[in-house]
């Protein structure tokens, strides 16, 4: 088995404790990860007065793969979001986000099994914005108007969002290619084309122009986005790769992770051409953090992407078979998982990583 060097940055608030329990599940599978730490967050501030040190992104550039905990993004300090900025950084045009259920979780489904992927660059998330009342709004406003498209409110702000060809076709590409390697048949398009025909019209063209490059080996499909959740809500299970630009992406990722367990058990991927950053769904849980309570199965999940994504497969589906064995006995859960269902006896975050590490030793 060949050594990999990740970039480990554990992060702020239960960052620290779950990046360690991931560690040692990723030891007791087998791969072979020879792991450099690099900070971000809090600590990042203490030790070099930012919270995104230029180190820490060398890092990530020198060894193209990363795994990711946490961090706070500390509120009216002038920082900006760590995640934002390393997503722009690194240009992770994709954001991979599976939910899946677990076995013994009271679900209202059983068999959802789908990935969420997001366009992570632009839609209204480029952060374009007119304020209400500015010289630019005004502008904007007078601009629409000489060219006929339309009037916009004298006391409006205006948010803008570009959606090109370009990222389009990366995205939904990158979806369908997704669906090839991991032997997936269909890529649900959402959008709301029949109202924003220039910005989701143009995403659903570039989207079924790219399905037929794929045809006969996946199927394509698209949904308008209020009927594709109101179908999440009554039918998940229908749904396997699911493309959205940005903000759906956003919404409909959260959505997703509520259906099969919350955010506890969510992994997530920002993939780019040149690197890979992998991070649980979930945030620094200050309200949890270093009591040893935190639920480490979004990082350990999100460590099997990365080990997928390495080309570790078969230590991949170990962790994976070692999570569910864990959920389905029941015995070892963390509290928010207890609070879910019928109660029982709560296990500490290194109560449930021994009893996944057990699982694996067991197998080997
Ligand atoms: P959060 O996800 O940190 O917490 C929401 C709730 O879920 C809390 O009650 C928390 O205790 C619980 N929770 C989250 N993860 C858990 C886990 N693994 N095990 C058990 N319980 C868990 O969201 P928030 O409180 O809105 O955000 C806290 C901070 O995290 C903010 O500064 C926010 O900006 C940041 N954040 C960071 C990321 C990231 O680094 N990727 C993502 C989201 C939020």
């Amino acid at each position: 088995m060949a050594q990999h060097t990740v970039t480990l940055i554990p992060g702020d608030g239960i960052g620290p404790e779950i990046s360690e329990a991931m560690r040692a599940v990723v030891a007791a599978s087998g791969a072979d990860i020879a792991w450099e730490q690099a900070e971000a967050g809090l600590p990042a501030i203490e030790q070099y007065g930012t919270p995104l040190p230029a180190s820490t992104i060398e890092a990530v550039r020198k060894n193209k793969v990363a795994i990711k905990g946490p961090v706070t993004t500390p509120v009216g300090t002038g920082f900006r979001s760590v995640n934002v900025a390393l997503r722009k950084e690194l240009k992770l045009y994709a954001n991979v986000r599976p939910a899946r259920t677990l076995p013994g979780l009271p679900n209202r489904f059983t068999d959802v099994d789908m990935v969420i992927v997001r366009e992570n660059t632009e839609d209204l998330y480029v952060g374009i914005e007119c304020e209400q009342g500015s010289p630019a709004a005004a502008h904007l406003a007078r601009v629409i108007e000489q060219e006929g498209l339309g009037t916009i409110a004298s006391d409006a702000g205006i948010s803008v969002k570009p959606i090109s060809v370009s990222a389009s076709r990366d995205i939904v590409r990158y979806a369908f290619d997704y669906a090839v390697s991991q032997g997936r048949s269909k890529v649900t398009a959402v959008h709301k084309a029949n109202i924003m025909k220039h910005s989701d019209g143009l995403f659903l063209r570039v989207a079924r122009e790219v399905a037929r490059e794929y045809e006969g080996r996946v199927a394509f499909e698209d949904r308008i986005v209020d009927a594709f959740c109101m179908n999440m809500v009554t039918n998940p299970s229908q749904f396997d790769i699911v493309v959205l630009p940005n903000l759906y992406g956003d919404i409909v990722s959260d959505l997703a992770a509520g259906l099969v367990g919350g955010l506890g058990i969510a992994p997530g991927a920002n993939i780019g051409r040149e690197e890979a950053v992998f991070e649980a769904v979930h945030g620094s849980a200050p309200d949890i953090a270093g009591q040893g309570k935190a639920n480490p199965t979004a990082l350990i999940l999100s460590a099997a992407m990365m080990l997928d994504y390495l080309g570790e497969m078969d230590a991949a589906a170990a962790i994976r078979e070692a999570i569910e064995a864990v959920f389905s006995e029941g015995r070892t859960l963390t509290a928010d998982i207890r609070a879910m269902s019928q109660g029982g006896a709560v296990a500490s975050t290194k109560e449930f990583t021994a009893a996944v590490v057990e699982k694996l030793q067991t197998r080997r």
